[in-house]
């Protein structure tokens, strides 16, 4: 295998940083110490950023849905009726 090497952004403060090894997502041990003791108070950090990422894909659906409705109601339908055409139509 390759030499990994990544230019990543620090999950602690930002700054952008290459990584050498997949799991690091910190730029210096500085940050690696902050990580760790954030963890100690947020039990993973990791875990968090994993959530977080989550919500946004989760929320773009969301989206996505709100504006179908939107839609529906423009059309004097209700939801069901409105992606239930939708999908007759395709
Ligand atoms: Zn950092």
């Amino acid at each position: 295998m390759s030499e990994f090497s990544e230019v990543r952004k620090c999950v602690v403060c930002g700054a952008t940083f290459v990584a050498h090894n997949w799991s690091r997502i910190y730029c210096s041990q500085k940050c690696g110490r902050k990580m760790a003791n954030a963890r100690a108070r947020q039990k993973n950090l990791e875990e968090v950023i994993a959530q977080e990422h989550k919500k946004k894909v989760k929320g773009s659906n969301m989206k996505a849905i709100n504006e179908l409705a939107v839609e529906a109601q423009k059309r004097g339908l209700s939801y069901g009726e409105y992606v239930g055409r939708y999908e007759y139509d395709q």
